[in-house]
């Protein structure tokens, strides 16, 4: 029987050897403390690769063979309920058989308390199948582990500190109910007229004298918004400086909604209206739906105002699922675009062994291993914060064992805060340019429906967008890269000073490839950093002397400070994601030496394309910039006229 899990050498071997299975399965098993837990790491790793097993075989055979009829059969709207599509229903009776929505819920809720990272893992198996399909899934298990994150953070969650078991959470009846298969969850940000700039949110939460909370507005574009239990972001103050774009995020809440409640006839009784289903250029098994609130009774979650910095919690994790959705459908491009090539010939031979196809098919396969390894890193790293968090207002330890777990702790939050959007920006990307080289590959029979390929590049061009569109992403790694460097200058001096040696006297030709690697992420660092002082100068050239040692030091205003940066934050992201790949395919060939290979095939792309990318950095961008200035001054001028 087909199964994409067993037929995934790579995949395969982060179940064999490529993750520190210790200690991940013994953070999710309490130290192995728990009676009705698993008893040792030989009986994790056991069950975490059953359920990969599972994943795979599921999505080989009921999810690919339904992918095209999925991408036909849409699910509707009828008398204002949700009736979904019959290959997708026939998909999620299969799943729930499986028992797959109870997987990552912790054991005392119902659930089988598997680690994050199988359920990633899982992700990309079944975005194989079809990536639309596990887009709906993650809306399962994953909004339950969100409920209890919140829960949590706001402090309604205890623990056994013995066992490390939770005794009481505040959502453990929602989350029993999603480990059936019951119901499943959404996340409600986007409005008509805000998303990214989340301060323009205008869906209000107004409290009744009983403290009722009431949620009034418009939602769109919420995945399995068809589903029961809304996390939904409402304004619950107005923003005190209408001239700081930032300010309106303060005023933002989270809320729980109950969307419907299931009467005993069998049907719904509906308190948030399902306005439409949009009609999409693919993805067709996830749901996106547009909502309307008037009224609708909530529960507020954490205090008045902290919205934006729950919403944060969950989606680092969402962040790195949609990285694992988008590699599973490049598989199933790369896949697709090799069988072809081998079969189909021209000019006397297959086109897979035409020069210019055979390096496609190359680097397709290689970005989907170099991505792969920063998915895992990534998803280990937040996993591990997570749990340590958790952990670590949990357990009972002494000092020095306190000690040593938040030290853990702040290295997996760096960690992960630096790869999450370097991997989301170019997974995404990447599963685009792969499905689009398959559709090449395929010539005009992949313009046709009659091959696989048309569909997946349709489905992939969502990937870049939800969750933190491509740009966003840009523009956090580039603020954080020089935020940090602008916090500590001496530790960039030396980094540069040491990649400079490594790149001549390493004795490993991989060691010194890894260092010129360094070097030009370093080196677009460094001429964003002097593009920025430059500009900072410039901007101080009209103030008291005397402030300009606090402007350096201190006021620093990514929004304002960082034009230039912001520009080229697409390419600095692209350099900075391919080296933080580079570091650890490297890391992986010192502790594996067969994945040697696969260093050396990546650091002989990334270098050179770091280099172009660089040059890029350092010779265009003005011209663009001066205009854009201009541009500026003209408008501020016209409204200067106008008043
Ligand atoms: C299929 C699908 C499912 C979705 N699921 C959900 C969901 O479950 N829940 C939910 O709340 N939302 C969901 N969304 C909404 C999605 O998150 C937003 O569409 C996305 O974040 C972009 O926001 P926007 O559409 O408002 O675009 P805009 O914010 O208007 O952006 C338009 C373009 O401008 C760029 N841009 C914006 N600001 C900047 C800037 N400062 N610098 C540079 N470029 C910038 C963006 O990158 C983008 O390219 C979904 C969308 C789709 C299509």
């Amino acid at each position: 029987m087909a199964n994409f899990f067993r037929d995934n050498q790579d995949l395969r071997f982060y179940f064999d050897k490529g993750l520190p299975w210790a200690e991940i399965a013994s953070l999710s098993e309490h130290g192995f403390r728990a009676e009705d837990g698993l008893k040792d790491v030989e009986e994790a790793k056991s069950f975490y690769r059953d359920v990969a097993e599972s994943f795979g075989e599921l999505s080989a055979n009921v999810i690919a063979p339904r992918a095209a009829r999925l991408d036909t059969e849409h699910s509707r709207i009828v008398d204002g309920n949700a009736v979904e599509a019959p290959a997708l229903r026939e998909i999620s009776d299969a799943m729930r058989a499986a028992e797959l929505h109870r997987l990552c819920i912790p054991r005392e809720l119902g659930g089988l308390n598997a680690p994050l990272i199988v359920y990633m893992m899982g992700g990309e198996l079944l975005a194989r199948g079809d990536v639309s399909i596990m887009t709906h899934f993650s809306f399962h298990g994953g909004m339950a582990l969100a409920a209890l994150a919140f829960s949590v953070r706001e402090g309604s969650t205890t623990f056994d500190p013995a066992t490390g078991r939770i005794e009481k959470t505040r959502f453990s009846s929602m989350m029993e109910e999603i480990a059936r298969g019951d119901a499943w969850g959404c996340m409600d940000i986007t409005e008509p007229n805000a998303d990214s700039d989340m301060a323009q949110l205008r869906t209000k939460a107004e409290q009744d004298p009983d403290g009722t909370w009431r949620i009034s507005g418009q939602k769109i574009f919420i995945t399995s918004g068809h589903g029961k239990w809304h996390f939904v972001i409402a304004r619950t103050e107005e923003a005190k400086d209408p001239n700081d774009p930032f300010a309106g995020l303060a005023g933002l809440s989270m809320f729980l909604v109950k969307a419907y409640d299931d009467l005993p006839n069998g049907e719904k009784k509906r308190y948030v209206t399902l306005d439409r289903f949009e009609e999409k250029l693919g993805h067709h098994g996830s749901v996106t739906a547009a909502l309307s609130f008037d009224r609708v009774p909530a529960e507020i979650i954490g205090k008045r105002g902290d919205g934006f910095r729950y919403m944060l919690i969950l989606m680092n994790n969402a962040r790195v699922g949609v990285a694992f959705e988008s590699i599973g459908l490049g598989e199933a491009a790369y896949r697709a675009a090799k069988e072809y090539a081998e079969v189909r010939r021209s000019m006397g031979k297959p086109i897979a062994r035409h020069e210019m196809i055979a390096d496609m098919l190359d680097e397709m396969e290689l970005d989907l291993v170099a991505l792969r390894a920063l998915a895992v890193r990534s998803a280990y790293h937040e996993e591990s914060a997570q749990k340590l968090g958790i952990f670590s207002t949990a357990a009972d330890a002494p000092p020095e064992e306190k000690a040593r777990v938040a030290k853990e702790l702040l290295r997996h939050q760096r960690l992960s805060r630096r790869y999450t959007p370097l991997l989301k920006y170019l997974a995404t990307e990447k599963s685009v340019e792969i499905a689009r080289r398959a559709v090449q590959i395929h010539g005009g029979s992949g313009y046709t429906r009659d091959y696989p390929v048309e569909k997946l590049l349709r489905d992939a061009l969502v990937l870049p967008i939800y969750e933190g569109t491509s740009q966003i992403q840009s523009l956090m790694a580039m603020k954080d890269t020089l935020m940090g460097v602008i916090a500590k200058p001496q530790l960039f001096v030396k980094r540069m000073a040491d990649a400079r040696v490594r790149s001549l006297s390493s004795r490993d030709p991989l060691d010194r490839a890894l260092a010129r690697v360094n070097l030009n992420a370093l080196s677009a660092t460094q001429f964003l950093m002097r593009k920025t002082a430059e500009g900072k100068l410039k901007s101080l050239a009209r103030k008291p002397m005397t402030s300009w040692p606090k402007a350096f030091a201190k006021d620093w205003d990514p929004k304002r400070d960082f034009a230039f940066a912001m520009l080229h934050a697409e390419r600095f992201t692209r350099i900075l994601a391919e080296e933080a790949i580079a570091e650890i395919l490297v890391a992986q060939a010192k502790e594996h030496p067969e994945r040697r290979i696969w260093a050396e095939k990546w650091l002989e792309r990334a270098e050179v394309r770091g280099r172009g990318l660089l040059d890029e950095i350092t010779s265009t961008g003005e011209r663009l910039l001066r205009k854009l200035a201009e541009d500026e001054r003209g408008g501020d001028l016209a409204i200067a006229a106008e008043e």
